[in-house]
């Protein structure tokens, strides 16, 4: 009886069972004979065979083609005769979960295969059951588990960074506050609420330092934060809140998002407080770097500027007082001249180290004679030494090509400088040497210029030299010995070599000497360098030349008529570009020989000048003339105008501005304070040029 009862029920339980299943098959593992035992309606409409042999050789060519295709790969891996029997011995049970297509439609299912307990153990029973409620409920909250795990955790670990953060529905015009920090709090603002925009203003207004509150007014309104959003995403703004009664620099950043949930605005607020006075005190102390740079530059000038000042100043007072002694004023004017040349080149160093630090330098480059180059150097050290009785030589045997593309005048400079040095800084009796080298340079175009500057004299220490390129750094033993120096020369130098891509080294012992190796690649030349060089060797004559002197400086033109006395040039005066002009159409074409043209002057400056003289020439303005005479004035007047030299003598020397007189039309640029002989060498040979070609052109 109690059997019976059990069978019923046992019966029935596995009827109520099969219910939950789709299909159930009952296998014999001896003869390897399945049949069906139990199938849901949709799993009929597969309308699979009820029985058969090797139940899973027919599982997995049935069911693969309704199994859901991302899940195809793995069933047939899995679903295997070895997998099954080894699950069954291990733990009796062998189980997958995959999707199976009931109706087109995907749906989780469970496949159990199970070892009935019986005494042979020779059965198996498989069902399939469906666990797809179970598996969407599951696969719902992972990921919305997984989705908040993530966005809490990021939140939660930016939240801490921030002083305040809101999310805001610019829809419903809701806004919450996401998290704050406790100063934040102290501010005393609504967490949560409605109209955002307008709350802020309000709140803002209340809280915000004085002076950002109209700006942070007129930005922060609904219209223009969202129209910046739509089209930036993102808009950031800073200012500062009172914060504790003290103004706390906030950055404040709203960002647009957009989510199934519809769109929001993140406004996180954070505080940049330490970063801003970080920033500001850096500001400060550069600021107050440029004001210590430039104070100690006004001192260093004024000081500099002085000292020889004094020495003009006060010598020629002596010279006034002693008219009747010739040997104190020749002495006297000895003092002016020497006080006078290095207030001159200390003022060339000032102009050139700003030009350098303004980037504003640049290279002449042009066909150039180093020969040339050599010979100045030596007669300009060869004098500054001299005093000293220093022994200087010069070695330059190892030059091949004396003819380069180079800036001249910048090499000259370079090495002028740094002999110049040699020559102070080595006491009486020592030596001093320039060795010229030339080999093979990387850039088989260019040839190497290797130029060693050698003297034995009172050396460098070794603090100080790795600042001896820096501007108005001096050693101070150098200072202590009264040597005369600013500190530039070799800023200058050093600045010049990079420009021409070269390289300078010094190596030196204090006590023993110091060896300055300059390297420069140049360019050799093959055709004579330019005409336009002024040789420095000869003396010019200007005998019987007419000169028109433009100038509104009395002093300078009175300077400027003797200089050329002395070679014998006459001269004329105009005292602004308007009077020159007139006095050169007034006068018969060929009465000047040349002019000497002034730039900055009153009433009209010296390129307009240059401009209209040559425009006299121009034919078009010459037939264009309605007077006779004028229509009548033979070619060779219009020549005239057109080949008369004017040179500018003018106190403008930067490079720019002897382009400007060029273009202008004028044949040639002397700096002010001029040297007599260059002035008038520079004439002789623009006059001669223009006497051969009229001659020529005859
Ligand atoms: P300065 O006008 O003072 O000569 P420089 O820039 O040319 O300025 O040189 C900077 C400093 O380097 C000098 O004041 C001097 O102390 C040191 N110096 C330069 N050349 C030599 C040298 N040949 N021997 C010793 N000291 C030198």
């Amino acid at each position: 009886m109690k059997q019976e009862v059990l069978k019923v029920s046992q019966s029935s339980v596995a009827q109520a069972l099969a219910t939950d299943y789709f299909c159930i098959y009952y296998v014999n593992t001896i003869t390897d004979k399945f049949i069906e035992y139990s199938a849901s309606p949709e799993y009929r409409e597969l309308g699979l065979p009820t029985s058969g042999d090797d139940i899973i050789g027919f599982s997995r060519t049935n069911f693969e083609q309704f199994i859901y295709p991302d899940d195809r790969k793995r069933f047939m891996q899995t679903f295997t005769k070895d997998n099954i029997m080894s699950s069954l011995d291990a733990h009796g049970t062998f189980t997958m979960t995959f999707r199976f297509m009931f109706r087109e439609v995907p749906t989780y299912v469970h496949l159990k295969v199970t070892r009935m307990v019986e005494k042979e153990a020779r059965h198996v029973v498989i069902g399939i059951s469906s666990v797809d409620e179970q598996m969407q409920v599951r696969e719902a909250y992972e990921k919305a588990h997984h989705a908040s795990l993530t966005y809490n955790h990021v939140a939660q670990a930016l939240a801490g960074d921030y002083f305040s953060i809101y999310v805001v529905d610019p829809d419903a015009d809701h806004f919450i506050e996401y998290s704050s920090s406790g100063d934040y709090d102290q501010l005393g603002i609504e967490k949560s609420g409605d109209d955002f925009f307008g709350l802020s203003r309000f709140n803002m207004a209340r809280v915000i330092y004085p002076e950002d509150k109209d700006r942070f007014l007129g930005t922060f309104t609904k219209d223009k934060i969202m129209s910046i959003l739509e089209r930036d995403g993102s808009f950031t703004m800073k200012y500062r809140l009172m914060v504790g009664g003290e103004p706390t620099y906030v950055s404040m950043k709203a960002t647009l998002m957009h989510d199934e949930a519809g769109r929001h605005l993140i406004f996180g607020t954070n505080n940049i407080d330490a970063q801003m006075k970080r920033e500001e005190a850096y500001r400060r102390e550069m600021a107050a770097a440029r004001t210590t740079a430039r104070n100690d530059f006004l001192a260093n000038m004024s000081h500099d500027i002085r000292t020889p000042m004094n020495a003009i100043v006060g010598y020629t007072n002596i010279a006034k007082q002693h008219p009747e002694d010739p040997e104190a004023v020749r002495s006297a004017l000895d003092k002016i001249g020497s006080a006078s040349h290095f207030l001159l080149s200390l003022i060339n160093d000032i102009l050139d180290i700003s030009k350098i630090e303004s980037g504003r330098m640049q290279l002449n480059e042009a066909a150039c004679d180093l020969g040339d180059v050599f010979r100045r150097i030596e007669d300009i050290t060869a004098l500054q030494a001299s005093d000293k009785s220093l022994n200087v030589s010069y070695d330059r045997s190892s030059v091949r090509h004396y003819r380069v593309l180079a800036d001249e005048l910048r090499i000259e400079q370079i090495l002028v400088n740094i002999i110049s040095n040699a020559i102070k800084y080595t006491p009486e009796g020592k030596s001093v040497e320039l060795i010229a080298e030339e080999t093979p340079a990387p850039d088989p175009a260019k040839n190497r210029y290797r130029f060693i500057i050698r003297d034995t004299g009172i050396g460098i220490s070794e603090d100080y030299l790795p600042h001896i390129f820096e501007s108005f750094t001096r050693e101070e033993n150098t200072k202590l010995n009264r040597v005369q120096g600013t500190g530039l020369g070799l800023a200058i130098t050093a600045r010049i070599v990079e420009l021409m891509d070269g390289t300078i080294r010094v190596k030196s012992k204090p006590g023993e000497g110091s060896e300055f190796t300059v390297e420069i690649d140049l360019q050799p030349y093959e055709e004579s360098p330019s005409e336009e060089t002024v040789s420095a060797h000869s003396t010019a004559d200007l005998t019987g030349c007419r000169i028109l002197l433009v100038e509104d400086n009395d002093i300078n033109a009175e300077i400027a008529a003797m200089a050329l006395a002395q070679y014998g040039a006459e001269t004329e005066r105009a005292d602004n570009g308007l009077a020159g002009l007139e006095k050169i159409k007034n006068s018969a074409p060929g009465h000047y020989d040349a002019v000497l043209m002034d730039i900055q002057m009153p009433v009209m400056n010296g390129y307009e000048c240059t401009r209209e003289i040559r425009a006299l020439g121009d034919p078009s303005t010459v037939s264009g003339t309605a007077s006779e005479e004028s229509a009548e004035r033979p070619a060779a007047a219009a020549r005239y105008y057109l080949t008369l030299p004017i040179i500018a003598m003018s106190a403008n020397a930067y490079d720019e501005d002897i382009r400007d007189c060029l273009q202008a039309g004028m044949n040639a640029h002397v700096a002010k304070p001029f040297d007599p002989d260059h002035l008038a060498q520079t004439l002789e040979q623009y006059i001669h040029k223009g006497t051969s070609s009229e001659a020529a052109g005859q």
